[in-house]
């Protein structure tokens, strides 16, 4: 017993010595040379421990820096590269060019078959003359059955009565054709104000028509929340996001008299999802948990009525292989695939991560991962779900020729 405290004691104290050396690190100079591994500060980051005997050794040629270091991988495991998706596929988050024209409807067309993409939801939130002009642009196109338009909501300016005129012209655009409303874009929340100058918060009241509209009109709400946590975080060298950041000014999120933080948001969107039941919502990107699944599910438990899209956020699913398995097949019939920005040559990696057990694979995005992917081998049964079947479930009106029957 005695022993054994002692030891513990020892124990503790070793800790502190290593907390200790790690805030005074041998070999690191008055100028901090030498504390390679640290983030300025000085603070190790979690994980990491003081280096080997060669500690204080510098290395012999400048270090390269995080956009120049890209190391060939010599791992040898079996590739699978998958060009063409297993089953037909419904991308219910597509941004094709504005449809004004026959050509980029056809130019759009044509380079989804390759990809096995059958159907994509144009989810510009495109209203009034331009939805109708485009839906005009789909009827006289001979790709009718590849293409379906949502409707869009001008939420700027809201002021008593702008939920009545929002869910009349919601019904209009429904009646001339649109499938959905979407995408209901992040600035909503982020940083959209009200006529009286004040921030539209996500579930304000007055909004509360709109929501219920879509409802009765059986139509789905697509709605994108926030953006990465990281966004909202300081941009120091502990943040995932560094050289997105860097590169992106409208991206950070940091400046609290401007931006709510990314927990307001989570808070208001849960309780707009919560008080409209009967609504169907859809929440791009995995509604930013994809780096917390666990935390979207507690999300998927308590409301019926939710879904959500994998668009660019492929980075987290590839990085935990078991985890991202188990989520998808637990919440099978919840998730819809979506792509966001169309780049033809992205999307096999999605099929790649999704369809096969693949190890250490690259990403296509360095400034979105530094970090390689690895397949989740989802079953077919899950796979359909994800490509098309649950995008049929909640989008009635959604072309069905091309695709598999049961
Ligand atoms: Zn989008």
């Amino acid at each position: 017993m005695k022993y054994t405290l002692l030891a513990a004691l020892a124990a503790a104290v070793c800790v502190g010595l290593v907390e200790i050396a790690a805030q005074n690190p041998a070999g690191a100079g008055a100028d901090g040379r030498g504390a390679g591994q640290r983030a300025p500060g000085g603070r190790l980051a979690p994980g990491q421990i003081q280096p080997r005997p060669g500690d204080g050794r510098e290395p012999e040629f400048p270090p390269p820096n995080i956009r120049e270091y890209k190391p060939t991988s010599t791992l040898v495991v079996p590739a699978h590269p998958v060009p063409r998706a297993k089953f037909p596929v419904v991308d219910f988050h597509g941004h094709p060019p504005a449809l004004v024209s026959q050509k980029p409807l056809a130019e759009v067309v044509e380079s989804m078959t390759p990809l096995n993409l059958q159907v994509m939801v144009d989810a510009n939130a495109t209203t009034g003359d331009r939805l109708r002009q485009a839906l005009d642009v789909l009827g006289a196109s001979t790709y009718k059955e590849r293409m379906v338009i949502f409707t869009g909501l001008d939420l700027r300016n809201v002021q008593p009565g702008a939920g009545r005129r929002l869910a009349q012209q919601l019904e209009a655009d429904v009646n001339a054709g649109a499938v959905g409303v979407g995408e209901i874009m992040k600035s909503f929340g982020l940083y959209i104000t009200k006529a009286d100058g004040s921030r539209l918060h996500l579930d304000d009241p007055e909004l509360d028509l709109v929501w219920e509209k879509a409802a009765d009109l059986r139509v789905p709400v697509f709605i994108h929340v926030a953006d990465p946590q990281e966004f909202f975080q300081p941009l120091d060298y502990h943040n995932e996001r560094w050289l997105e950041l860097a590169l992106y000014p409208d991206r950070r999120y940091q400046d609290r008299s401007r931006f709510p933080d990314f927990e307001t948001l989570m808070a208001e969107r849960d309780r707009l999802i919560a008080r409209h039941p009967r609504t169907t919502w859809v929440l791009a990107h995995l509604g930013w948990h994809a780096n917390d699944l666990a935390r979207l599910g507690k999300l998927f438990d308590a409301n019926p009525n939710l879904y959500s899209e994998v668009g660019a956020v492929l980075y987290d699913i590839g990085r935990q292989p078991r985890t991202a398995h188990e989520f998808f097949v637990k919440y099978q019939d919840r998730l819809l695939f979506g792509k966001d920005s169309y780049q033809p040559n992205e999307y096999p990696y999605y099929w790649r991560v999704f369809e096969t057990n693949d190890e250490y694979f690259d990403y296509y995005r360095d400034y979105h991962a530094f970090w390689k992917l690895y397949g989740i081998g989802l079953p077919d049964q899950v796979l359909r779900k994800l490509y098309f079947e649950n995008a049929m479930k909640i989008v009635p009106k959604l072309p069905k020729t091309g695709f598999p029957k049961s």
